[in-house]
């Protein structure tokens, strides 16, 4: 494509920014002013007017969702060649290189990054190697490693290595003076050596988790010179998309890669330690001579939902402070919603303190380049499954009008929340994806898939079998079967034990279907041993030929059957992404594996979701950003919800040690405000709110 085509459509605050590449470019803007679309173009364009080849162009993204999306939009404008461009999101832009250079940073090559689950998983089996004494984690352990995981992780993003907060605490420790400070610095003193431990033992069995792919390249890029000349040679340009929600530590890497004399601000003097470093720093200066990447930032303050206590506005803010010759442009023509949603976000949104429309006097008010459209509907019902109900109802009415059910977007505020409308749409019949783990789980399918492991793995779970048994794989009767559970509950014999006896109650084809499934059973419990997950359940997939019926329903236009296969694929993902970390693939480890993530739910970093696929997306508030939908419905808007509650982590990273400005005013009434105003902004034709009176 040609440069002309690339920038036709485009207004010219959009075409300027697409066009400047001569140094720094920071554009702060409202939703859907085209960030993304700028950042796509640019791609292009730096190709079209041979300014860069793809492969010296890195685009990063915040989620893979969002990385995956752009990905698709570069395809649509630059189909051909450009797969060379690198759009990662920073983890994995981060995990590649340590990859690429396992060896060198004495890696091994084939270390594995952990999910949130697998981390519990990792460190529950090694909780007593932990030394506490202050925490006593034994009553509830799981939730216990879950914060202090997630401690650990905000540690990280804060560049704060065990090193560093072991000398903080010890420091508090030694000028501690009343006991409630002693207390204090004790409780940090043992949060030190526990996080000291867990980074000991990830790297020993060759494991990190998402911080420490940045946290370690970071490192890398520090100490080793010519690690960072090399990617400082290999991209000419870097865009970030998202801005507003780089934390800390993604900031740093973005600084060290794009600035060109940056050694001073990054080597905190007190960590260099030896004489190595000495020369490490001479040969930095040289480096720094190297011509840097030119950097692209775009993001909007006032959609920053994911940021440590505000801390990435201050990225913003400081952007035009590290970056002195930097270039700023504001678009303010919004091409997604109708100028009646964009009043009501703003309306919202003003009321916000600390915002850059206030401090740099920047006009954020959206002006929509479509038309004035509806004012936003409420919708009140007396109970949960009423506004539910009432929201599936809309949907049918409209997809009467419209395409596709893709048009359509749920927000709840959290995986917990979806249930209601979950359970209203499958009634009426209305596909739908739904962010998250629990989500999945709660398709009748996968329950189904789910009963077999768990009766598979222990005879004695008589509810699995009983929902295998009465579930369309098998088809036994509801009642009949009913009676029998509720018998042998009472008289403690496991229900597969009874049904394998001589049972006078059944009639002689529910006996017949019965016995084929014990059969099953028995021939899997002999084969499965040596097996992984993976392997034993699509051989029972095969042999109870449920796959059979399920693809022959769906090659006659059952839309439920088409939607059963999507989700049987993405618990295989699931199962796969367990095998891939875990050494042991065995059934009794994945149905530990399960409870963990069924406890503790399950971060949206994980979640990918086929695009192309016609159905109602359910998402949670976060997971919306940056998509666009032309309905939406956001559910369950009543109080404590939203805003919610404000919740304190178990543990908090000492104000100490944070390094960047943190933000003043009412700052969780302030964040809830954004998320409510990244929710609104999703909308391009209509807004629903909803809730109902009763909860
Ligand atoms: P968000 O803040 O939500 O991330 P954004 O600023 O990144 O939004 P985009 O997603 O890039 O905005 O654009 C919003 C919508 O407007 C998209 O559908 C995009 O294709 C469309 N759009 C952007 N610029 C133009 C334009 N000049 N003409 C027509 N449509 C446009
Ligand atoms: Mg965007």
């Amino acid at each position: 494509m040609q440069a002309d085509e690339i920038l036709e459509g485009l207004n010219s605050e959009q075409r300027e920014a697409v066009k400047y590449n001569d140094g720094p470019l920071l554009i702060v803007a409202g939703a859907g002013t085209g960030k993304t679309a700028v950042i796509t173009k640019k791609i292009a364009y730096l190709i079209a007017e041979k300014l860069a080849k793809p492969s010296e162009i890195l685009a990063l993204t915040f989620t893979k969702k969002a990385a995956y999306e752009m990905e698709e939009r570069v395809d649509i404008i630059a189909p051909y060649g450009y797969n060379d461009v690198k759009i990662k999101t920073f983890h994995s832009f981060a995990e590649e290189f340590l990859q690429e250079n396992a060896y060198y940073l004495g890696f091994s090559t084939n270390f594995k990054v952990l999910s949130d689950i697998q981390q519990i998983l990792f460190v529950r089996e090694r909780i007593f190697d932990f030394d506490l004494k202050i925490f006593r984690p034994l009553s509830d352990p799981t939730k216990f490693i879950a914060d202090m995981l997630k401690y650990f992780s905000r540690l990280k993003d804060e560049v704060i290595e065990p090193q560093t907060y072991t000398d903080f605490a010890q420091t508090s420790a030694d000028k501690a003076q009343i006991e409630a400070e002693k207390e204090e610095a004790e409780k940090h003193l043992e949060l030190a050596r526990a996080y000291a431990t867990y980074q000991k033992m990830m790297i020993a069995s060759d494991r990190l988790d998402f911080g420490d792919t940045l946290l370690y390249m970071l490192k890398a890029l520090q100490e080793k010179p010519s690690l960072l000349a090399r990617l400082r040679q290999t991209y000419k340009y870097i865009l970030v998309d998202e801005f507003q929600d780089t934390n800390y530590s993604q900031n740093e890497l973005l600084k060290i890669l794009t600035i060109a004399n940056l050694k001073s601000q990054i080597q905190n003097p007190k960590q260099i330690k030896n004489p190595k470093s000495e020369i490490q720093n001479n040969l930095q200066s040289e480096i720094c001579n190297l011509p840097c990447p030119v950097v692209t930032v775009v993001g909007d303050d006032d959609q920053s939902i994911y940021k440590f206590r505000g801390a990435s506005v201050s990225n913003i803010m400081a952007f035009t402070e590290q970056y002195p010759n930097v270039k700023q442009i504001v678009l303010k023509e919004n091409y997604r919603s109708t100028q009646a949603i964009l009043d009501a976000s703003y309306r919202l949104i003003k009321n916000n303190e600390e915002r850059l429309e206030t401090k740099y006097k920047i006009d954020k008010k959206l002006i929509s380049a479509t038309e004035q459209g509806s004012e936003p509907e409420f919708i009140y019902k007396d109970s949960e499954q009423e506004e539910a109900a009432s929201v599936a109802e809309e949907i049918k009415k409209l997809k009467k009008q419209e395409n596709n059910y893709s048009d359509f977007a749920i927000l709840v505020r959290g995986n917990k929340n979806a249930l209601a409308f979950t359970n209203a749409l499958s009634a009426h019949k209305i596909p739908f994806t739904f962010s998250g783990a629990e989500g999945l789980f709660r398709k009748q399918v996968i329950k189904i898939l789910i009963s077999f492991l768990s009766i598979l793995s222990n005879p004695t779970d008589n509810l699995a079998l009983f929902n295998l048994l009465t579930s369309e794989v098998v088809g036994v009767g509801y009642d009949g079967l009913s009676v029998i559970l509720h018998k042998v509950r009472s008289t403690n014999i496991p229900l597969e034990e009874y049904l394998r006896g001589k049972v006078a109650e059944i009639n002689a084809e529910e006996r017949g279907k019965i016995e084929k499934a014990l059969d099953l059973l028995t021939k899997f419990r002999r084969e499965s041993v040596g097996k992984n997950t993976g392997e034993i359940l699509y051989e029972f997939l095969q042999e109870s030929d449920y796959l059979k019926m399920l693809s022959s329903r769906e090659k006659e236009g059952s839309i439920a059957d088409a939607e059963k296969i999507i989700s049987i694929a993405s618990f295989f993902d699931r199962i796969r992404g367990f095998q891939d970390a875990n050494l042991d693939t065995g059934l009794q480890k994945f149905m530990e594996y399960l409870d963990v993530l069924l406890e503790v739910g399950e971060d949206a970093k994980e979640s990918s979701d086929d695009p192309n696929f016609d159905a109602v997306r359910v998402l949670t508030f976060h997971a919306g950003k940056g998509l666009e939908f032309d309905y939406v419905f956001m559910a369950g808007l009543i109080d404590s919800r939203f805003p919610g509650a404000n919740r304190s982590n178990t543990f908090e990273v000492p104000v100490e040690l944070i390094k960047e400005k943190l933000p003043e005013g009412d700052v969780h009434v302030q964040e809830e405000r954004r998320l409510f105003y990244v929710a609104i902004t999703r909308a391009k034709k209509k807004l629903y709110l909803s809730s109902g009176r009763d909860y």
